[in-house]
């Protein structure tokens, strides 16, 4: 059975990546993660061991890659957009860089990072772009974005000094959480699985409506943006993993956008 460290595992994403890995995959999963989910938590997995760090300190996670010893490393952690800017530079590469040294001092060499489709912005629109046709800028929207960047430069150099890598870029990622008419009220779950982890759009958007804030317009509505529903995302991390286990020289040293594909004219 392989095993896989999930960095971020208690995440939105990043528990959608552990329930895959652990139910459709088969694979022995670790999460190290500051935030610790217990079993009440949604998101919580059953047969997962969690170890709670941060990856700003390199000891921690360091001794987390060493007793795991992983076959692959998926990195998701990140601070979520609108944080003051230090955490980003802390997290995003400083962190970074920790997990691909620890990475490097276990002997792990698979290793895919979750960077995000604002690692190529800079405020410009973007319609039908392709992963071979846009590099990453020189400097990035804003700090949450240019340290996306900077964190795939990073593991980009440790694919050429040999580790196995891949990089995928989520567009803005949706959960579910839907009113309910009969109750009036909103409803935490829905029928199938129970989800909070959606914890920056849906229930906003949701919020919106409810209040009839959604008559207000903002801008000639021609603007376009993409989702994904991030247990879709989520697959591309589950087979970028399996790829890199089974058949590394096909994908290793790529960036992959993962998006429902175009978005429809409004
Ligand atoms: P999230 O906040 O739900 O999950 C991130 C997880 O990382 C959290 O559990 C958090 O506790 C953990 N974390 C943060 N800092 C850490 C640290 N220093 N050490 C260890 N763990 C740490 O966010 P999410 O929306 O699930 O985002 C997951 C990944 O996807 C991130 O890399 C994010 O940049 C990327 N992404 C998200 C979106 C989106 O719309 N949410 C879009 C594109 C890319």
């Amino acid at each position: 059975m392989n095993s896989v460290l999930v960095i971020g595992g208690s995440g939105f994403l990043g528990s959608h990546v552990v329930e895959q890995l652990v139910n459709d995959g088969g694979y022995s999963v670790t999460v190290f993660d500051i935030r610790q989910l217990s079993e009440s938590d949604d998101g919580y997995c059953s047969g997962v061991r969690y170890l709670q760090g941060s990856i700003v300190d390199s000891s921690s996670i360091e001794e987390a890659v060493k007793t795991s010893k992983p076959d692959a490393v998926l990195h998701t952690a990140s601070p979520v957009h609108g944080l003051p800017e230090k955490i980003y530079y802390d997290v995003n590469v400083e962190g970074t860089r920790n997990v691909i040294s620890a990475c490097r001092a276990a002997g792990v060499k698979n290793l895919v990072y979750t960077s995000s489709t604002g690692a190529v912005w800079t405020g410009q629109d973007f319609h039908g772009v392709s992963e071979d046709r846009i590099g990453l800028p020189v400097k990035g929207y804003d700090a949450y974005h240019h340290t996306k960047a900077v964190g795939e430069r990073l593991v980009l150099s440790a694919q050429q000094d040999g580790m196995n890598t891949v990089i995928l870029r989520p567009c803005g990622m949706t959960g579910y959480r839907f009113f309910s008419r009969v109750e009036g009220q909103w409803a935490t779950q829905d029928v199938r699985r129970p989800s909070e982890r959606d914890k920056q759009l849906i229930w906003r958007m949701a919020e919106v409506h409810e209040n009839k804030q959604h008559t207000v317009q903002i801008g000639d509505n021609t603007n376009l943006i993409d989702y994904a529903y991030a247990g879709n995302v989520a697959h591309a991390h589950v087979l970028a993993c399996a790829k890199l286990l089974t058949q590394p020289n096909t994908v290793s040293g790529q960036s992959f956008f993962i998006t429902n594909g175009e978005p429809m004219p409004p």
